[in-house]
């Protein structure tokens, strides 16, 4: 696999805000990869120093051989870009939209309309084509903004945040597009705070809190090497008291539930034994476990 995206040492400073500090990670051909962490963590910043509207206080980045503080024009020719808000022109139909940026690649419009019909029938909007912005649902304009970061043919897409607010229909249909993509070639780099996008997404990933990497590896490397296999979720705290837990078992309590995280799931199973249906929740362990256990916070705060 080839690097694609090499990230050396970077930092960004607003004024007294540290918002990146000496992040490093590099991204190959075809492989999808995040950056999460909670909101104010650094990863739009990151993402926009990726692709040239930032400019970094310090460090290196490589994309194809350029440099986004040098060369953001020509990043832009080999790129797709996500940003967080759709930025779509209201005044303007899809087909408009998506005419509009193609003339910014130099795209004649012949070959213009003949690539906009295919994105629009691979993000499934073709029906759409002569509707006005304001009459399509969010999820549609999420799709429609997707399907304009393609008409250049990208090698890398840059999707900052690409299904927040949306329903899990929607975000489906994304994740499944996105795969698509990347079995032909595509290279992804996401930010997101959704655990579960992630672990359906990424292929490697760096977890980012305060603007540093906390950690950094596969979805099923980061669970596997950092929290034990199973969780016990009680709902109670008081039911949690008389509990008794052996070694095998670790305990957190945040936001008055108890965890109990164990690799053997029979010694949580004798613990359920004692609790009432609707006061627990077993499960497997997730990225977000790890997260709170490197952090010590929830994501989403
Ligand atoms: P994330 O995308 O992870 O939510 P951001 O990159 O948006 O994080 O923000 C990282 C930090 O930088 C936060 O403390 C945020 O308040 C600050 N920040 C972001 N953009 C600006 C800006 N334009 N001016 C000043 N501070 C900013």
């Amino acid at each position: 696999m080839n690097t694609v995206i090499n990230v050396k040492n970077v930092s960004k400073n607003y004024r007294s805000t540290k918002a990146v500090i000496g992040l490093e990670f590099s991204v190959g051909t075809s492989e999808c990869f995040g950056l999460l962490g909670p909101n104010g963590a650094g990863k739009t910043t990151m993402m926009k120093m990726l692709y040239g509207i930032n400019t970094r206080n310090s460090g290196n980045i490589d994309i194809y051989g350029f440099d986004p503080a040098k060369d953001e024009l020509k990043i832009k020719f080999i790129s797709g870009i996500v940003p967080q808000d759709n930025n779509l022109d209201v005044e303007l139909t899809v087909m408009q939209n998506l005419l509009v940026y193609s003339r910014f690649y130099g795209i004649r419009k012949i070959d213009a309309i003949k690539r906009i019909e295919y994105l629009l029938d691979f993000m499934e909007l073709s029906e759409k084509e002569k509707s006005q912005i304001r009459e399509l649902s969010g999820g549609m304009q999420r799709r429609l903004v997707i399907a304009r970061s393609l008409i250049n043919n990208p090698r890398v897409l840059f999707l900052d945040e690409p299904t927040t607010g949306l329903d899990p229909q929607v975000r489906h249909l994304i994740w499944n597009k996105l795969r698509t993509l990347k079995k032909e070639g595509v290279s992804i780099m996401l930010t997101t705070h959704y655990m579960e996008e992630a672990f359906q997404l990424c292929d490697r990933l760096i977890m980012m809190n305060k603007g540093v990497k906390v950690l950094e590896g596969s979805p099923d490397e980061l669970i596997s090497s950092h929290i034990e296999k199973y969780v016990l979720e009680i709902f109670e705290p008081d039911k949690a008291v008389d509990i008794k837990t052996d070694g095998s078992i670790r305990t957190e309590v945040t936001n008055n539930i108890v965890y109990l995280f164990s690799n053997d799931v029979n010694t949580l199973d004798t613990i359920i034994k004692s609790l009432k249906p609707g006061e627990f929740y077993m499960r497997q362990s997730n990225l977000e476990d790890v997260f709170l256990k490197t952090t010590g916070r929830n994501l989403n705060e």
